[in-house]
């Protein structure tokens, strides 16, 4: 169960104290406090952890401070959608709102190589109107003999220059809780020109002291990927993890599934989880059609598998794309083969803006049919 607390609630004042004081003397229940950071004012929440069916709703209501009262089910207590839960299904960062009705473009370096690179590709976004970006320092590769990243030696450089062509968010993967660290030290050296939404990557879904870890931290929003070879309730959970110790805003990826039936893709795109996503949890959905795909091959009609992908994620209701461009793919250190090229992306801004328009249409004719 979860008590929302009126809005400009003090932690400090009596009635909080004698709010606490009262959840206290409940038999078998643990009340856990959540600050639910907003641009404008910060929410208090009260997580009701135990035997809760005991309780009456009008008991709880009752309680000092206690605006509304939201009976949870036993799945995702934090990021699920409950039944008359009306909680927010965004999260504001660096400026921008990242919801279940919004949509941004995070196309970018698979792996930051060289800052000619990543000044190039941070050019070509700014020259379409983009303000998010996807750079890897950290890469988890399968031989360990493979290009590991730059890691921390490439973090200034790359916020510099995100931050002089305006780029705002910067999805990048962390491997182990030490690179917070080291993102945030570069962010602070360099004067914070730009943002970063922390990603844990499909081989670290179930890495709970990771999760556990950046969960603690709410400076950084997460987008946590879909683990390649669990079910996914199991990676509902593991993005609950994060959320569980404190950090709310998250963004949940679809990346395809590891399994030769998706062949010849690199997984099995499962996009057509995206609303499955949106009714279970209040979490934006992103896809990640690169890593799904994994190549660019291309269909009969001129558009490239990985882009009709997107399109079905888009026209599905999608909120965030994680998408590999390269300036020169020849010559990226990772992933270059499924990296889409410099010159494409207009008309990639362009095939999902009519994706989105299909998909907003779509909800349309369905919001007239239900009148
Ligand atoms: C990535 O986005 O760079 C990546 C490695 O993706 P995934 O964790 O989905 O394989
Ligand atoms: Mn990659």
């Amino acid at each position: 169960m979860i008590l929302i607390l009126s809005e400009n609630t003090d932690i400090n004042s009596q009635e909080y104290a004698q709010l606490l004081g009262q959840l206290r003397q409940l038999p078998g229940i643990q009340a856990r406090a959540h600050r639910v950071e907003g641009d404008l004012r910060a929410v208090m929440e009260i997580y009701l952890i135990g035997d809760t069916k005991q309780l009456s709703l009008d008991e709880m209501r009752a309680l000092p401070l206690v605006e509304r009262v939201v009976r949870v089910s036993e799945e995702y207590r934090v990021l699920g959608r409950h039944k008359d839960d009306g909680r927010a299904t965004w999260f504001d960062y660096q400026g921008l709102r990242f919801g279940q009705d919004t949509l941004h473009l995070f196309a970018g370096l698979c792996a930051v190589d060289t800052p000619e690179h990543v000044e190039q590709m941070c050019r070509a976004l700014h020259a379409n109107g983009l303000q998010c970006t996807r750079m890897g320092a950290y890469k988890p590769r399968t031989s360990p003999y493979s290009f590991q990243g730059h890691g921390r030696a490439c973090l200034n450089y790359v916020f510099e220059i995100a931050g002089k062509y305006d780029i705002r968010v910067i999805a990048m993967e962390v491997t182990h809780e030490t690179h917070v660290d080291e993102i945030r030290t570069a962010l602070r050296e360099t004067g914070s020109p730009t943002g970063v939404m922390l990603q844990i990557g499909t081989r670290n879904t179930q890495n709970f002291e990771l999760l556990k870890a950046v969960g603690r931290q709410k400076e950084f929003p997460v987008l946590i990927k879909r683990g390649f070879g669990i079910t996914l309730d199991e990676s509902l959970n593991a993005a609950e993890y994060l959320a569980s110790e404190g950090n709310h805003r998250v963004v949940f990826g679809l990346r395809g599934m590891k399994t030769n039936m998706g062949d010849p893709h690199r997984n099995f795109v499962d996009f057509a989880h995206v609303p499955v996503v949106r009714r279970l949890t209040r979490m934006p959905v992103c896809i990640d059609p690169s890593h799904s795909v994994g190549s660019r091959s291309v269909g009969p009609d001129g558009i490239l598998d990985l882009v009709h992908a997107t399109a079905q994620g888009v026209a599905a209701g999608a909120n965030m794309i994680l998408v590999d461009f390269h300036p020169n793919p020849a010559r990226a250190l990772v992933d270059g083969p499924q990296a889409l090229l410099l010159s494409e992306l207009p008309l990639f801004v362009a095939d999902v803006a009519a994706a989105r328009e299909a998909y907003l249409k779509r909800t349309r004719i369905w919001a007239k049919g239900g009148e």
